[in-house]
C-alpha cells in the first residue's frame, strides 16, 4: 500500500523533539503568540530572504489578509489562474474584488505571461500568481508587466514552500507571499496554519494588525481586524520541520525526478521550464488513459488524485462571472492530469513499484 501523503514517517523522527515543544508549551501555558511563533517568523523570514513573516491561521487567511492589507477592495479586478485550488479565488471574493481568469502554459499549468496583458482592464488592481505543484511561475514577465501597468504582485506560494527563481525564494518577490501550512503542504504542521511574508514594512504592520483583532497594543484596536493567529503549538512543529525543509524539498525531487525516467515514454511526465526549482509538491502529469491508470493504481491500493479535475472558471460557483469565458489549455490539462503520491519518505523502491503498474495499465 501506497498512499498519497505519508506524514507519519516524519513525525517518527521528529517525536522526540515536538513533543518536548509542546511539554514546554503545556507548562509555560503561552498559547497564543508566544516565543516559538515569534521564533518561527524569524526563522522563517530568514529562510525566505524577506524582511518580514507574519503568521496567521491558514494559507486561505493568509491571501485574504494579504489583500486586504494591499488595498484591493470593492470592484477591482485581480488576474489569476483557473487551474489552482478554489482558495486563491475565494480570498479574492473576500474583499470583494472580482477574480479575472487567464489560460496556463501547457508544459508548467502555471499562469501564461504572454496572456496576461490581454486581460487587464482599467479595474485591473492586482495579479496573483500560483507557483502551482511547487514550481514557481515566471515571475520575472509577470513582474515587468506589473509594472509596466501599475499593478500588485501577490504569490500564492501555498505550494512553493522552499522553491527558488535563481536564488531568489518564491514570496519574497512579489508585494506579498502567502504560505499555507495544511498538514499535507510541503512544510505543513498539524493543523491549520499560515504566513506572509512581504519587504514592505507598511504591509507588514496591517498585516499585524488584522490577524490580531487590529490592534498593536492589547485592547487598542485601530482597524477592524481577525482572529487569525498561528498556534503556538503548530509553531513548534514547524520550527523543528522548517530546519530539515531543503532536505525534504530535495528528497521530493529526488523521488519525483526518478518517476519521470521511468514513466518518460508512457504518460507526459511534468515538465521544469528551468526558470525555479521545482519544489514537487504535487507530481502530476498528462495522460489520455487517465481513468485505466487511476483504476489499476486504485487495485493495487496505490494512492491517486486529480488535482483538479474542475478548473475554477467552470466551479458552479463562478457560473456568473465566468459564463463566456473558455480558457482550451486549462481545460485540456484539466481533462488529461493527474497526481501520484510524493513525499520526502517515498523511495526509488515504491515509485518502481507505482511506475511498474503504470505501465502495465497502459
Ligand atoms: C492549500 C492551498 C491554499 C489554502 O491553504 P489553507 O492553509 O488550506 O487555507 C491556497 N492556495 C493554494 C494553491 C493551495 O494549494
Amino acid at each position: 500500500m501506497i498512499p498519497m501523503v505519508d506524514l507519519k514517517g516524519q513525525y517518527q523522527t521528529l517525536k522526540e523533539e515536538i513533543e518536548q515543544g509542546f511539554q514546554e508549551t503545556l507548562q509555560n501555558t503561552s498559547f497564543i503568540l508566544g516565543p516559538n511563533v515569534q521564533a518561527f517568523e524569524n526563522e522563517a523570514a530568514d529562510y525566505l530572504q524577506a524582511k518580514h513573516a507574519i503568521s496567521c491561521a491558514s494559507g486561505t487567511d493568509a491571501l485574504h489578509l494579504a489583500l486586504l492589507a494591499a488595498g484591493i477592495g470593492e470592484g477591482d479586478e485581480v488576474i489569476t489562474t483557473s487551474f489552482t485550488f478554489i482558495a486563491t479565488a475565494e480570498a479574492i471574493c473576500y474583499v470583494g474584488a472580482i477574480p479575472v481568469y487567464v489560460d496556463i502554459k501547457p508544459d508548467t499549468y502555471n499562469i501564461d505571461p504572454e496572456k496576461i496583458e490581454a486581460a487587464i482592464t482599467n479595474k485591473t488592481k492586482a495579479i496573483l500568481p500560483v507557483h502551482l505543484f511547487g514550481q514557481p511561475a515566471d515571475m520575472d514577465s509577470i513582474m515587468a508587466l506589473a509594472e509596466k501597468h501599475n499593478l500588485l504582485v501577490i504569490e500564492d506560494c501555498a505550494q512553493s514552500f522552499g522553491a527558488d527563481i535563481k536564488g531568489q525564494m518564491t514570496g519574497s518577490i512579489g508585494l506579498a507571499g502567502c504560505h499555507s501550512f495544511f498538514p499535507s503542504k510541503n512544510l505543513g504542521c498539524y493543523g491549520d496554519g499560515g504566513m506572509v511574508t512581504t519587504n514592505d514594512d507598511e504591509i507588514a504592520e496591517q498585516l499585524r494588525m488584522l490577524r490580531n483583532h487590529g490592534s498593536k497594543v492589547r485592547y487598542y484596536h485601530d482597524i477592524v481586524g481577525y482572529n487569525s493567529r498561528l498556534d503556538e503549538l503548530q509553531a513548534v512543529v514547524l520550527r523543528a520541520k522548517l530546519k530539515r525543509l531543503p532536505s525534504y524539498n530535495q528528497e521530493r525531487r529526488r523521488a519525483a525526478h526518478t518517476y519521470s525516467r521511468l514513466l518518460a515514454e508512457v504518460v507526459t511526465p511534468p515538465q521544469e521550464d528551468g526558470i525555479g526549482t521545482h519544489v514537487y509538491h504535487q507530481y502530476t502529469l498528462l495522460s489520455d488513459q487517465r481513468d485505466a491508470i487511476m483504476q489499476k493504481l486504485q487495485d493495487n491500493s496505490i494512492g491517486c488524485a486529480i488535482y483538479y479535475p474542475v478548473p475554477l472558471h467552470q466551479q458552479k460557483v463562478f457560473a456568473d462571472i465566468c459564463k463566456q469565458i473558455s480558457l482550451p489549455i486549462t481545460e485540456d490539462v484539466a481533462s488529461r492530469c493527474m497526481s501520484l503520491p510524493i513525499y520526502p519518505e517515498l523511495t526509488d523502491e515504491m515509485v518502481t513499484q507505482v511506475t511498474d503498474v503504470i505501465k502495465s495499465a497502459v
